[in-house]
């Protein structure tokens, strides 16, 4: 337990205010309160500055000081804080939409503007069964998505997704005739000793393919993915050819490809859109981005919507049956707005790049290098842009660490906290046999410096090296 946990608790706080991880405020850890915040640092209660190294959950992608943000919310809400989407569009959402349908790729014709992820998610489901429906194809009411997967925690979207210890306690009222899952894309942990990369991909095809038969190919609505994995496999890339088989398979039997960008679009993985970042011209019909959107300056998600799908809605009711009360909010669409501005004109896609390949780079030496304390224990160092997942693993016949039960990456994240730098330890999201999935997930700013990525990596690597002297047996 980190300090700021240990006093917090010691002193019998009791809080108002119900954050994920201290339910009913009888759990051991209390999270510190976050008083402020510069740059990528945060400001906490006992004074001290910690270097946020995940911009919360992959969010906060320009820090917390850029001035232009705040003045464009500010500008806003002097002008017009609120209008209701069903009757009137406003300005930044005009705006907004344009940045985010004029990409290069020219992949989407319209964009709805949700309060998040999840919601996101929620639509892009009920988008591409409306699609259908309006197509004259209404039979068609399959979804099929993956193991080890996160696409928020609504209940459709938790039926959607597999993340066993978020779904358990609402098993019983998940969607399991509709919803249905394939093998994740996941190679260093899935691809078989005696399989290339490229008969590696067509096995998970041909699974995909199998799946479709068995459910009745024209049944099936849509295959959807996060185009880099998230919250369950931290940070894992498809592999080469991934998305250009799955969607084969899609096309094929005339259903839709459906990608979740939520943790990794809008510029995490240096590039736009997370699925550019391949380079296989391979775009979705339908896709979800939120985090990076608005950086966290407010609460923002978006469905963006391919010119097939606008197309098939437009020529019938010309009507999407949907609507949240709080879509294309004025604040938040001008906060987003203010924020591609800054993304664009700071070039920080390309710092991403840059400061990701350095980041790689040194978390290698460090962790790998021939001298590294943690090198026997070090799984996996994977990822793109500034999405970076560590995984560990124990089985190794290294000297052995006995971690009486805890799991390596949340130790390591308390550790880091008490030593002023804010990381994510995952564990086990989504079991799967073979996968223990102890892992970290790093997701810094795009406007990270280069002396920033050291201090970063210091910190981590030292914080990791703590944890493995403390349990070494
Ligand atoms: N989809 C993915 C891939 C995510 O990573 C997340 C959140 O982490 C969500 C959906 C849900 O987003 P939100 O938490 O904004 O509802």
């Amino acid at each position: 337990m980190t300090s700021a946990a240990t006093s917090a608790a010691a002193s019998g706080i009791t809080r108002k205010s119900l954050q994920t991880t201290a339910l009913l405020h009888r759990t051991p850890w209390v999270p510190p309160v976050a008083t402020g915040g510069e740059g990528i640092y945060i400001t906490l209660e006992d004074g001290r500055k910690v270097l946020d190294a995940v911009g919360g959950a992959a969010v906060a992608c320009i820090g917390a000081s850029s001035a232009h943000v705040k003045q464009a919310i500010k500008e806003q809400l002097d002008r017009l804080p609120y209008v209701y989407s069903m009757q009137l569009s406003n300005e930044p959402a005009e705006k907004l939409a344009k940045i985010l349908t004029a990409g290069e790729n020219n992949a989407f014709e319209l964009v709805a503007f949700v309060s998040g992820g999840s919601e996101a998610m929620e639509g892009a489901i009920k988008l591409a069964k409306q699609y259908y429906e309006e197509i004259g194809q209404p039979q068609r009411k399959h979804f099929i998505s993956r193991q080890l997967s996160y696409h928020g925690n609504t209940v459709s979207t938790l039926a959607l997704a597999y993340h066993p210890a978020r779904r358990a306690p609402y098993e019983a009222i998940l969607d399991h005739d509709n919803f249905h899952h394939v093998s994740p894309a996941f190679a260093k942990r899935f691809q078989r000793s005696d399989e290339t990369e490229e008969q590696y991909v067509l096995r998970l095809q041909k699974e995909l393919d199998d799946k479709f038969l068995a459910l009745g190919p024209d049944t099936v609505i849509g295959f959807c993915a996060e185009t880099v994995g998230g919250a369950t496999t931290g940070a894992c890339p498809a592999p080469k050819g991934y998305f250009k088989a799955m969607k084969e398979v899609c096309d094929k039997h005339g259903a839709l490809l459906i990608l979740d960008e939520v943790m990794t679009g809008i510029g995490r993985m240096g590039t736009l859109h997370a699925w550019e970042s391949y380079g296989d011209g391979i775009a979705p019909d339908i896709q979800a981005v939120a985090k990076g959107l608005s950086a966290g300056y407010a609460p923002i998600g978006a469905v963006l919507m391919s010119k097939k799908i606008v197309d098939g809605i437009r020529g019938k009711s010309g009507f999407w049956k949907h609507g949240h009360t709080y879509q294309s909010h004025p604040l938040a669409c001008a906060a987003a707005v203010a924020v591609q501005e800054v993304i664009e004109s700071e070039n920080l896609l390309e710092n991403c790049r840059d400061q990701g390949a350095y980041l790689a780079k040194l978390l290698n030496e460090r962790l790998r290098g021939p001298n590294a304390l943690a090198a026997p224990y070090t799984f996996d160092i994977r990822g793109g842009g500034l999405l970076c997942g560590i995984e560990f693993d124990f089985d190794s016949p290294a000297r052995k660490v006995d971690l009486k039960g805890k799991a390596f990456a949340m130790e390591v994240q308390a550790r880091a906290l008490e030593n002023n730098l804010i990381i994510m330890g995952m564990v086990g999201g989504a079991n799967l046999e073979g996968n223990k999935g102890d892992h970290l997930l790093l997701s810094p700013a795009y406007n990270i410096t280069k002396e920033e990525v050291e201090k970063l990596v210091d910190i981590l690597v030292g914080s990791i090296e703590q944890v493995l002297k403390e349990n070494f047996v």
